[in-house]
């Protein structure tokens, strides 16, 4: 199959959250399996010409955004040195510091611009490389006007007569919602701004037009499927259409376990397996050092690595870290976002000096260390579409505490002391106390139970987070995505 893949993000070129993981490494296993693949992806400022060798091409494309044609040039590079991958270079939408945000974690005022500009670029490199796809596949609201082209201004664009779409939800808080006349400048008319089309209380929804528009629609775990389709709380308004779309699966992302790996991380103060555990210690001394924490080989040690936003759960730390602090246990967090919150993270590191520390950015050798040196790891998420973290520091032995949401419910077997089964610990409910009560029982049998504690840690290194099961679920969508596109009466 021929397959076209974009997003707003992927590894290592330019990453804010886990579309970025997905998108580096969904591609390069597709590949494995014989498909032919492209990436495409705007080109940041963030994205180093150097570091990755990307060579300009000698294409201008031409893409209508209101009453103006914008040009845009491509450069080509390669993921994993065998998947092409091709940069949409406009500077004066893309080259700024920051992907969606500004330094302030404002939203680009232009985003709607931005992403038609994008979303018309990916098709166009299409026609502009003459590859034609099977397959566009979509992710998130960056790109979610894809598949609403392609059953409207590309309708009856011989090029794309055979192509099909999929969408691939990654977060649906995120929707990418702008103005009415937002409609105008993407070159759709009056009559696709319905309720059953792009319009979403009167305002243009780009997440909406994938959804409803996809010949295939899944997300990425079969846990938040089912919540955003029947919740409202979790479906932010889409649980309607999502509801009406009996097609609509979920298919757990898996791990890239090129770059994350214990017996081979360069991060990592000294390489351990689940055979060689006694070596993760000297990665805990090295994060200690690192984080600035006391040099305690024997509290245990709280890890965070997240986004700062209130979908992961920061507000219930708050509430409850002091407690564990004044207990002897340490905690390093690594966050970016939310300045408020990192602000009162920042507070509790102050107080409690040699017990707490914040690593603020985005720190990518940081967050190896912590996946590899702390003992627990922290996700208290409100809602959690698949999670990267808990499977990281599954793989890692750094147990995860989690709550019950999403991709954690279908990832983190909670540990059951009788049967010696489970590879983590889950709050009751998603809120402070019940976090509370999940976090005291882990760091009691840290501090209890040694061997039960190498028991829960080889087991969780054990699990198979690999990308094999779901690029086959993949592989299916698009033949599913193909027939139904085929079934559409023209
Ligand atoms: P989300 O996509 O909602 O941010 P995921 O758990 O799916 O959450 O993926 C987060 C990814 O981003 C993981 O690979 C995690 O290690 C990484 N990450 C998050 N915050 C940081 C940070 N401040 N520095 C480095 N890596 C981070």
């Amino acid at each position: 199959m021929k397959v076209l893949f974009a997003a707003g993000e992927a590894v290592p070129f330019c990453k804010t959250g886990g579309l970025a993981d997905v998108a580096g490494v969904l591609p390069v296993a597709l590949k494995g399996m014989k498909h032919d693949v492209r990436v495409v992806l705007p080109k940041y400022r963030d994205v180093d010409v150097h570091a990755y060798g990307l060579k300009p091409l000698d294409v201008v494309l031409r893409l209508p955004l209101g009453d103006v044609v914008e040009t845009a040039g491509l450069w080509e590079g390669r993921l994993a040195g065998k998947v092409p991958v091709y940069f949409v270079d406009a500077p004066k939408y893309f080259d700024r510091d920051g992907l969606y945000r500004d330094g302030n974690k404002v939203d680009f005022s232009d985003n709607d611009d931005r992403f038609i500009l994008f979303s018309r670029a990916v098709l166009e490199t299409a026609k502009a490389l003459d590859f034609r796809p099977d397959i566009v596949h979509a992710n998130d609201w960056q790109t979610g006007l894809i598949p609403a082209y392609l059953e409207t201004l590309y309708l009856l664009d011989a090029f794309f007569l055979p192509t099909a779409s999929v969408f691939t939800v990654h977060n649906i808080a995120y929707q990418g919602v702008f103005p009415k006349n937002t409609l105008f400048r993407a070159g759709f008319s009056w009559s696709d701004f319905t309720p059953d089309r792009l319009e979403f209380f009167d305002q243009v929804n780009f997440l909406k037009a994938g959804l409803v528009f996809a010949h295939g629609l899944n997300t990425v775990g079969p846990t938040y499927a089912r919540e955003i389709s029947s919740n409202p709380v979790f479906g932010r308004g889409m649980e309607g259409i999502l509801s009406l779309r009996k097609d609509f699966i979920g298919i757990l992302n898996g791990l890239d376990r090129r770059i994350w790996n214990p017996s081979k991380d360069p991060h990592l103060a000294r390489s351990f397996t689940s055979a060689n555990l006694a070596a993760r210690k000297d990665c805990k001394t090295d994060l200690q050092r690192e984080a600035g924490l006391d040099p305690d080989s024997r509290a245990p040690l709280l890890g965070m690595v997240s986004r700062m936003d209130p979908q992961k759960g920061v507000d219930i730390i708050l509430e409850i870290l002091e407690g564990f602090l004044k207990e002897g246990i340490q905690a390093v967090f690594l966050g970016s976002g939310d300045p408020e919150k990192k602000e009162a993270l920042r507070g509790l590191a102050k107080k409690h000096p040699g017990r707490a520390a914040v690593v603020e950015g985005f720190n990518d050798p940081m967050a190896h260390k912590i996946y590899g040196g702390a003992d627990l790891f922290l996700m208290p998420s409100l809602f959690e579409p698949c999670g990267l973290g808990q499977m990281i520091a599954l793989r890692y032995g750094c147990v995860p505490v989690v709550t019950p949401t999403g991709g954690l419910l279908d990832t983190v077997e909670p540990f059951n002391g009788e049967k010696h089964t489970g590879v983590g610990f889950m709050a009751q409910r998603p809120e402070a106390s019940a976090y509370r009560q999940a976090l005291a029982e882990a760091v009691s049998l840290y501090r209890s139970d040694p061997a039960a504690w190498r028991g829960l840690q080889q087991r969780g290194m054990s699990l198979d987070f690999g990308w094999g099961k779901s690029v086959e679920a993949y592989v299916a969508l698009y033949e599913r995505a193909l027939e139904r596109k085929r079934s559409i009466p023209r």
